[in-house]
């Protein structure tokens, strides 16, 4: 798949032609692939590695992105490729998200891992039946996105997430699903570090929501750790946030290493300031990767944290993998009525008339029903 035009310029002293999907804005030479390794410069075009080879598909609750204020208990067809435009040392999904599409040898791993959920088998539309019948077989190594709708189906999800590692390396292809899921009426989400660019996001056509990672608030963090910058990040959620696209942050709370009560202070009274209305998920951060020697984050320290986010303005503060904490409900925040109550990624109650509150009446920003 080739990139989308519109991204790609070419420099005028040189051969190179430079990539417009994310902040990293590479200058490629011919041959050469970028830093998210998913994007490769060959016969005078850039090229999208990724696209069409996923090599995670498999359902999902949407709680797991995390999505909180999306259609809670619905499931969700997750697609995750190889390849990141950052390249964090704690990444949680460094299997994937840092190894490398290869373009000489075509990926035909797709196995549909059923995720024993009990959701309700979404109905088929006339529309839907008419893109699963249109050309929906993989060819050559590559998946079609009919292919993914005809999933979507067949494993009785209500919409399509692009999520495990970062979608913006394969933007064009989630352009192509986004479009023929909205003829079948799933709905689609997005999971990303943010760090796309602007330009890139105007070419997306509508998709219900997005979770967006902001690692921390501080751009030496981002630097040294992720290989990327903070302000692009910042701009994006702004964006985002302008757009009316529903938006939800999640923040991955590492010990020692972007957990002071300083930066979480700064942090969140910029979020709260965007909109005390944007869900914010703390994240437990694991040893995983290249931060093995660094702990599990203490449950206190998610709690100190929500504490910091709850004081900022933030009405919907959300403590993530710590199944069974009481921080994962949603409440009420004029009546303390619980909307919605979660155990690890399921929802288990939800008492909302709509997008009301059953006792009070107060509105929950979000999507539902
Ligand atoms: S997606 Fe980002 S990292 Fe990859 S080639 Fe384009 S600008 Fe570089």
């Amino acid at each position: 798949m080739t990139l989308t035009t519109q991204l790609t310029t070419r420099d005028p002293a040189s051969a190179r032609l430079r990539c417009g999907l994310c902040a990293q804005r590479c200058l490629l030479p011919e041959g050469q692939v970028g830093r998210c390794g998913a994007i490769l410069h060959h016969n005078d075009q850039l090229h999208a590695l990724a696209a069409g080879r996923p090599v995670v598909l498999h359902a999902d609750p949407i709680e797991r992105k995390p999505l909180y204020h999306v259609f809670p208990g619905s499931s969700v067809l997750s697609l995750g490729t190889m390849g990141c435009t950052m390249s964090c040392s704690f990444c949680q999904n460094w299997r994937i998200a840092h190894a490398r599409p290869d373009p000489e040898e075509p990926i035909i791993p797709i196995t549909l891992e059923h995720a024993a959920l009990s959701r309700t088998r979404k109905p088929i539309g006339t529309s839907c039946s008419a893109i699963c019948n249109r050309q929906s077989t993989i060819v050559n190594g590559i998946t079609p996105p009919e292919a993914i709708i005809r999933a979507t189906l067949d494993q009785g999800c209500n919409g399509i997430a692009f999520t495990y590692n970062e979608p913006t390396i394969y933007l064009d292809y989630a352009a192509e699903i986004i479009q023929l899921a909205q003829a079948a009426e799933f709905f689609c989400i997005f999971k990303s570090n943010g760090y796309m660019t602007i330009e890139a996001l105007e070419l997306l056509p509508r998709f219900a929501a997005i979770n967006i990672d902001l690692k921390s608030f501080s751009d030496s963090f981002y630097r040294r750790i992720c290989g990327a910058r903070l302000q692009p990040v910042l701009e994006v959620i702004e964006y985002l946030q302008r757009r009316g696209i529903w938006l939800e942050v999640t923040t991955l709370l590492i010990p020692r290493l972007n957990d002071s009560d300083e930066e979480l202070r700064a942090l969140t009274n910029w979020l709260a300031a965007l909109s005390p209305e944007i869900p914010w998920h703390v994240w437990r951060f694991h040893p995983d990767y290249q931060l093995t020697h660094v702990p599990w984050t203490h449950v206190n320290a998610v709690e100190r944290a929500i504490s910091i986010g709850r004081a900022a303005g933030l009405r919907y503060v959300y403590a993530s993998n710590i199944p069974g904490d009481p921080n994962q409900h949603t409440r009420c925040p004029t009546c303390g009525t619980p909307l919605i109550e979660r155990i690890g990624n399921s929802t288990t109650s939800i008492r909302l008339n709509g997008d009301r509150c059953t006792a009070c009446g107060w509105t929950l920003p979000g999507r539902f029903g």
